[in-house]
């Protein structure tokens, strides 16, 4: 391997931090060997924080209609065929009795900016949520909302918040998003939910259209410099019915070699092995798992609506139970030498 390579490697692993022209650099000049290098030591790096434990979190899809147009996301407004749902209070407490007794300790109510979802309703169930399981963590992924409402989730008991910057190049984010969307909003956001004092989450997808490889460098160092809780990043997947559609997907590499450098940056992190990368790769969650992800997000979504949560082609998994899932899953961790946990999944500070 050229001695460069080796040399960054070692320098992100002992100072948490490069230059943007590093982290171009490290990116431009992958190979094979380097990413199993820089893999190797995110798995050290994870085993003395988290030792083989792999976190599970219940996602439940909450509603698949959104205000917003996002041109890569298969539930975006205009996209006329997608048959629109929205759960009841009453089926999302359902599927969460269901992961509990499976095991999970933490559920993520995701969705669509879906203006029912109003501060009244969210914060019910969230109460409802933590009155029936204390013992369990609350995340929302439910996208831009005010900092008031933000305020009012977080002392309703929501734990963690999701929300990924999409890309930290405000150019780059213009292209993904139309006019109405801004970049400044989206960090507005995040800075608001840190602030407010949830355990939050960025995050970015690989191989978006129109990203260089200056824009990967800024989503590390925005990364790097947040010092987010959890990062979520996944490779674009195409879906038919958007104005991205043939456009190409990101790769698994690619996605694998930025969670092992993000690993590095923040040995703490709390960073999962995504739906995207099992669906691009068969395989892929593994992959991940073996780059220095240490978390997996199961799908508890009622099999009625699975479908209908399509944010990208060929997701996997919308047809498994998810009791069946999760055991496959637990094989699937297993055979890696990792294994699930039954646990909050708190992120460990040093
Ligand atoms: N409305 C919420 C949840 C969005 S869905 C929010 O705004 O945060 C969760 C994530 O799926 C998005 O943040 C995006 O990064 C990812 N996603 C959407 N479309 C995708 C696609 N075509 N390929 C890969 N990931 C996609």
């Amino acid at each position: 391997m050229e001695n460069k390579i080796s040399e960054l490697i070692e320098k992100l692993e002992k100072q948490h931090s490069l230059t943007l022209e590093e982290y171009e650099y490290l990116i431009d000049n992958r190979t094979e060997e380097a990413a199993e290098l820089l893999a190797e030591k995110a798995r050290i790096v994870r085993e003395k924080i988290y030792g083989k434990a792999v976190y599970i979190r219940g996602l439940i899809e909450v509603s698949n209609i959104c205000k917003n147009d996002c041109l890569y996301c298969g539930i975006r407004r205009s996209n006329k065929s997608c048959d629109r749902y929205r759960l009841t209070e009453e089926e999302i407490l359902e599927c969460a009795d269901e992961g509990y007794s499976l095991g999970f300790r933490t559920f993520v109510m995701q969705g669509g900016e879906d203006g029912s979802f109003s501060d009244d309703f969210v914060c019910g169930v969230i109460r409802k949520l933590k009155e029936k399981y204390p013992d369990c963590a609350v995340t929302l992924s439910l996208g831009e909302r005010s900092r008031e409402s933000y305020q009012k989730l977080f002392e309703a008991g929501a734990d963690r918040y999701l929300l990924r910057h999409e890309t930290a190049d405000k150019a780059h984010y213009e292209k993904l998003h139309p006019k109405e969307l801004s970049f400044e909003n989206r960090m507005e956001c995040l800075k608001n939910l840190k602030e407010i004092g949830f355990q939050t989450g960025c995050g970015f997808m690989i191989g978006s259209p129109f990203q260089t490889t200056h824009n990967l460098a800024l989503d590390l160092k925005f990364v790097e410099e947040f010092h987010p809780q959890m990062c979520g990043i996944g490779p674009f997947i195409p879906h038919e019915a958007t104005p991205f559609k043939d456009y190409k997907a990101g790769t698994a590499e690619l996605t694998c070699y930025l969670l092992s450098m993000i690993r590095l940056i923040h040995p703490e992190i709390l960073l999962p092995s995504t739906t995207a990368l099992g669906t691009i790769l068969e395989g892929g969650r593994e992959k991940g798992i073996l780059a220095g992800a240490n978390v997996v997000m199961p799908n508890l979504s009622p099999i009625s609506v699975r479908k209908k949560y399509m944010l990208y082609n060929n997701k996997i998994c919308t047809g498994d139970e998810a009791a069946e899932a999760v055991k496959n899953l637990a094989e699937r961790m297993k055979a890696i030498g990792y294994e699930i946990v039954t646990d909050r999944g708190d992120v460990k500070t040093n």
